[in-house]
């Protein structure tokens, strides 16, 4: 896409996608929902960090040097079961296919989201678009607010 369109122009157009994704998933009948997996990628992982979040985000210290540390208080918080560090599509897919979740909530760049969302379709993805901050794919960043407002509108009815 970037080959033919502005990049700018084919970000903001990725974005508005995510966004109507978002609106849709969040008109329809979540009631029913028992199951919400939080899906990462491994670049919101502080890149110096030694623990591997992949095989358990339990293994996060919570020294807060990046996101992770407040969505693993999510987990205590909100009670959740299913958060997964995925260093890479395969990955998340494998992840999807292990907890079965009504939903997702996903959290990764605006390509990648609208590719999973395909991928794992009918389950329905709340996406979260991450921020670059210095180069991409490393030490990125995330509106932890935005991914507090999804679980409480699905945890709290
Ligand atoms: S908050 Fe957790 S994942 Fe992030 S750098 Fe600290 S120990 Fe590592």
């Amino acid at each position: 896409m970037s080959s033919i369109l502005p990049k700018k122009f084919s970000l903001q157009l990725l974005k508005w996608i995510l966004e109507q994704n978002n609106k849709i998933v969040l008109s329809r009948n979540n009631r029913n929902i028992k199951t919400i997996l939080i899906l990462l990628p491994r670049c919101l992982q502080y890149f110096s960090c030694e623990f591997n979040l992949v095989s358990s985000i339990e293994n996060c210290r919570r020294c807060g040097k990046c996101k992770i540390k407040d969505i693993v208080e999510f987990k205590e918080k909100y009670k959740l079961e299913n958060i997964k560090v995925a260093p890479g599509g395969r990955l998340a897919k494998f992840f999807v296919e292990q907890a079965r979740p009504d939903i997702v909530i996903a959290v990764a760049c605006e390509l990648e989201l609208i590719i999973g969302i395909k991928e794992i379709f009918p389950i329905r993805t709340l996406a979260v678009s991450n921020i670059v901050v210095n180069k991409p794919c490393v030490n990125t960043d995330v509106e932890i607010r935005k991914i507090e407002e999804f679980i409480n509108l699905l945890v709290k009815r």
